[in-house]
């Protein structure tokens, strides 16, 4: 058993009735540590909104070379932890308060934003159709983000105050390293000779298989393969997802017309994950073991949305401790903690020392 794993059974060991977070300190140093070897030559910052926790920023700070922001909050957040740590804003609908902040690099989101920033050094954000330019490979983040090229080309033609470094794009989520190459070639056509290119994030996690982890060595190889000076990434959820575990206790086990149900403590105003991405959360269980069932597993809000897993395998009974796995992303800070006015969880950060 891994130090991580022993500490997390200690804490379950404990739990009372208020759920717990688990944060993996230790797991998610050595993570980073295999993605920044596997990336070298390739600039990597962390898309903070994927989860902005203080200690799992500090974790990752010495293996990014700059942070993505993409909103105020997130920069002010971060701009505190680490002063002068080199920061890049995006996001749709930036304020005047949002643009006269200075960041390394802004994402322009428009020919408008970029006629109201005042000085400063951008990337284009540009939104491309990948349905049609990949032939169906990708799934599509197009919609408000960004510029299409003629909106760029407008952004050339007059720059204004700003100065353009490059480009920047963010296009599909949950894809493979051969898909995000073949989008990355895409993104590099719309650069200028020397300029900087940055490619977003979207690494896929597969969460029917933790297992199955990103193929962080082929991507770094295809980018590499790409030819330019400056390639940027700035995955979120493949880096911070495994870290993070979500504890929570079984309070009643109960058969309704046929169906089986293990109600929790907590629910999905904590670890919205499952519902928002339509999945089912994987889980281990501590407990007295017994005979397996097909089992629907919900929290305590009153709203048949409040489900986690949906018919899986798992023996249950009270008392027994759930603890959810790959909960690092996307988990608490997505989630509407003040629906039904439930204790917040408590959070423990375990580093696998003895
Ligand atoms: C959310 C976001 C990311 C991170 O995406 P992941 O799917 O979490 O890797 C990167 N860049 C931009 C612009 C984003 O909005």
């Amino acid at each position: 058993m891994t130090a991580g794993l022993r500490e997390l059974r200690e804490i379950a060991a404990r739990l009372g009735d208020v759920p717990a977070y688990v944060y993996d300190l230790a797991a998610l140093d050595a993570h980073a540590a295999r993605i920044r070897a596997a990336t070298s030559g390739i600039e990597l910052y962390y898309a903070v909104k994927a989860n902005p926790d203080p200690a799992i920023l500090r974790t990752l700070e010495p293996y990014v070379d700059g942070f993505e922001v993409s909103s105020g909050g997130e920069f002010d957040h971060v701009s505190a932890l680490f002063p002068g740590k080199r920061l890049a804003f995006g996001g749709p609908g930036k304020t005047a308060s949002d643009l006269a902040r200075t960041p390394y690099r802004f994402h322009v989101e428009s020919p408008r934003e970029l006629d109201l920033l005042e000085s400063g050094d951008v990337l284009l954000r540009v939104n491309l159709r990948t349905e049609t330019e990949t032939e169906g490979a990708a799934l599509a983040m197009s919609g408000p983000f960004g510029m299409d090229p003629a909106m760029v080309a407008q952004c050339r033609a007059r720059p204004g105050k700003a100065r353009i470094r490059g480009v920047h794009a963010h296009l599909a989520s949950g894809l493979d390293a051969p898909a995000l190459t073949t989008l990355a070639e895409m993104i590099v056509g719309h650069a200028r000779p020397g300029e900087e290119v940055c490619v977003g994030g979207g690494m896929a996690v597969d969460y029917t298989d933790p297992a199955n982890l990103f193929d962080w060595e082929a991507y770094g190889a295809g980018l590499r393969g790409l030819g330019r000076e400056i390639v940027r990434i700035e995955p979120g959820r493949a880096m911070t997802a495994y870290c993070g575990w979500y504890l929570t206790k079984v309070l009643d086990v109960k058969r309704v017309h046929g169906e089986l149900f293990a109600v929790l403590t907590g629910g999905t105003h904590h670890l919205r994950t499952p519902v928002t991405k339509g999945h089912d959360q994987p889980f281990t269980v501590f407990g007295s073991g017994g005979h397996e069932e097909e089992v629907t597993l919900v929290g305590q809000l009153c709203t048949p949305k409040d489900v986690f897993a949906r018919r899986v395998g798992a023996a249950l009974a009270p008392g027994d401790v759930v603890a959810f796995a790959m909960a690092g992303a996307y988990a608490y800070n997505i989630s509407h903690h003040d629906f039904l006015m439930h204790p917040k969880p408590e959070f423990h950060y375990v580093s696998g020392m003895p």
